[in-house]
């Protein structure tokens, strides 16, 4: 049996989002458009944050109307609050991405509010997705180290799981922010997790700042993660986070899965 390993881009967000310009819309929908007929199914395509802070998804609303309507695509929507949760679905997204900061300086920074405040906001968020029949994830940022306050507890980052997970998730995500994590470390996150949240499905998110990204990835599959982000040409980083740069690319991370005998539905060439 090949293990079947799924692929969430996040170019059109994690990646144009920091570009210093802003992207043309038609341009995006035709980049979106193009990753889907190389057969990923799942895409994180915009980012229902405050325009005037990122002004590079202040397009979001019409992003959504101009993609293909396909039953076999998913449109993940990021959102940061109860806002953005309620643009996110009123401009058609069937899966929304919440994210919760594991550090307190990073989670102000990045939404303006505690971690605290964030997992509130989270539980508020599930309870009228699952209301409206929107399926609804949550992502743990900074879970491998954090700009502003240098390393983040494993126990922490679980224990911030366990919280969200009160939710209902269909999925928690791990995300190695800026990129300071090593396989070890993912490993330890991974199984812990997994055996903290059983019956949720695990997903990670890694970044190349030091290289890492690709091993990490590895390392989460063969800890039980089932989907892992990427990002076509590996661009991206966080507008929020210094230093931060590219996510894994899809392209290498394709490549690698399936040189190691498990599939994505991607085709390479
Ligand atoms: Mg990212």
């Amino acid at each position: 049996m090949t293990r079947k390993v799924e692929i969430l881009d996040v170019a059109a967000r994690d990646g144009l989002q920091n570009e210093p310009g802003v992207v043309p819309t038609g341009v995006k929908v035709e980049l979106i458009r193009r990753l889907i007929e190389t057969g990923v199914r799942r895409l994180e395509v915009a980012s229902f944050v405050n325009p005037k802070k990122v002004p590079q998804m202040a397009d979001a609303e019409e992003v959504l109307a101009r993609l293909p309507k396909r039953d076999d695509v998913v449109y993940v929507g990021l959102v940061l609050n109860r806002r953005g949760f309620e643009r996110a679905v009123a401009a058609g997204c069937r899966e929304i991405g919440m994210v919760v900061v594991a550090s307190d300086t990073f989670n102000r920074r990045n939404q303006g509010v505690s971690t605290d405040e964030s997992i509130s906001e989270w539980l508020q968020i599930a309870r009228e997705a699952h209301a409206a029949g929107v399926r609804a994830q949550v992502t743990i940022a900074a879970a491998c180290g954090c700009p502003f306050e240098g390393e983040v507890p494993v126990d922490r980052v679980i224990a911030i799981a366990e919280r969200v997970a009160e939710g209902n998730p269909h999925e928690i995500a791990f995300a190695d922010t800026i990129g300071v994590g090593a396989p070890a470390q993912v490993t330890e996150i991974f199984t812990r997790a997994r055996a903290a949240l059983p019956g949720i499905p695990l997903r990670g998110h890694f970044h190349n700042t030091r290289n890492t990204g690709l091993a990490n990835a590895y390392a989460a599959l063969q800890a039980g993660a089932s989907t892992l982000d990427a990002s076509c040409g590996g661009i991206g980083g966080c507008p929020f986070a210094p230093a931060a740069t590219g996510n894994i690319p899809t392209e290498d991370l394709v490549y690698m899965l399936h040189r190691s005998g498990m599939s994505t539905g991607v085709s390479l060439e």
